[in-house]
């Protein structure tokens, strides 16, 4: 599995897994505890949840997946902007642990920019630290004007993803984002690769790259967004052959042609774009 290297030293796979929508409906709840297991089996040891989804209920579904075997897990959970007080910090944190039957978060995330200071809620991270609740902090939806703010507050240097809408169909962090994170920044965990919808996989371009190397469009959206440097990515599968295939991705490799292909199908950004968020 390759591996990127967060700011602070540690490794983490390129390609973890997404978890939105997960645990919503009990009649699927065995096979999706069995895609996530499944993709720890192979490595994708990033788990990628959230509080607000399906209020709960999916970091619930992690809890189920990992229970007994914690330490295959990479855990990443989000705090709701409307949580991201210090005090609602705290307790949204207790409330997610509880959810995850684990006693320590690996990654937790602002989930987007909101009206709370984020010197409160970089201090908050700080104390969760300390706690040893959660071993590192990062952002999401954050823009670069976010993130200077973010970096000018006591401690804000701290963070270590920023978690952003990257696909094939949403380019624009190509422009500035991108580039500046690579140089100096937190890492990039681009959510949504196949445009949570699919829009991706059912492009002509992306059949077409996928029939001429024989792989799925799927494999084809994933090695897409894995060629830049720095940058993990976090699709979401419900069932163990979608988190099979979504891990063959690592076998392909895509040529110049390819990448040519793509790019009059999706043209990179001209200029800059105000960060897109799902
Ligand atoms: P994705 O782009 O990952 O697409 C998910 C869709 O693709 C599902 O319908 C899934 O179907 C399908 N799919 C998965 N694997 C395959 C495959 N091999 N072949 C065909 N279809 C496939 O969308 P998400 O929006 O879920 O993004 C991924 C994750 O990123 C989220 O789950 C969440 O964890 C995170 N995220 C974070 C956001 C943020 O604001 N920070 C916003 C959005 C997402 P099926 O379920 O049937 O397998």
């Amino acid at each position: 599995m390759p591996t990127v290297e967060l700011p602070a030293g540690q490794q983490i796979p390129a390609l973890g897994q997404g978890t939105w929508g997960l645990g919503e409906d009990p009649a699927y709840h065995d096979e999706e505890v069995a895609a996530l297991r499944t993709g720890l089996d192979l490595e994708m040891t990033v788990v990628d949840t959230a509080e607000m989804y399906g209020d709960g209920a999916a970091e619930q579904l992690v809890g189920d997946a990992v229970f007994d075997r914690r330490d295959d897990a990479f855990i990443v959970t989000k705090v709701l902007p409307s949580h991201a007080g210090r005090p609602d910090t705290l307790r949204a944190c207790e409330a997610s642990l509880h959810r995850l039957r684990t006693d320590y978060i690996d990654l937790y995330l602002l989930h987007w920019p909101g009206p709370v200071p984020l010197d409160e809620t970089v201090d908050a991270f700080t104390v969760l630290q300390d706690q040893g609740k959660i071993r590192f902090w990062g952002v999401s939806n954050f823009d670069g004007v976010d993130l200077m703010e973010l970096t000018a507050v006591q401690d804000g240097g701290a963070v270590q993803t920023d978690q952003v809408l990257y696909n094939l169909v949403h380019r624009g962090i190509e422009w500035d984002l991108l580039p500046a994170c690579q140089r100096d920044g937190p890492l990039i965990m681009a959510y949504s690769p196949f445009d949570h919808r699919g829009t991706v996989l059912r492009h002509p371009a992306v059949a077409a790259v996928a029939d001429r190397h024989g792989v799925t469009p799927a494999q084809v959206a994933i090695t897409w967004v894995l060629r830049q440097d720095g940058v993990t990515t976090i699709p979401k599968a419900s069932t163990p052959e979608h988190t099979r295939e979504n891990h063959g991705a690592l076998a392909v490799r895509l040529d110049l042609e390819d990448y040519a292909v793509l790019d009059r199908a999706f043209p990179p950004p001209d200029g800059p774009r105000p960060l897109e968020m799902i």
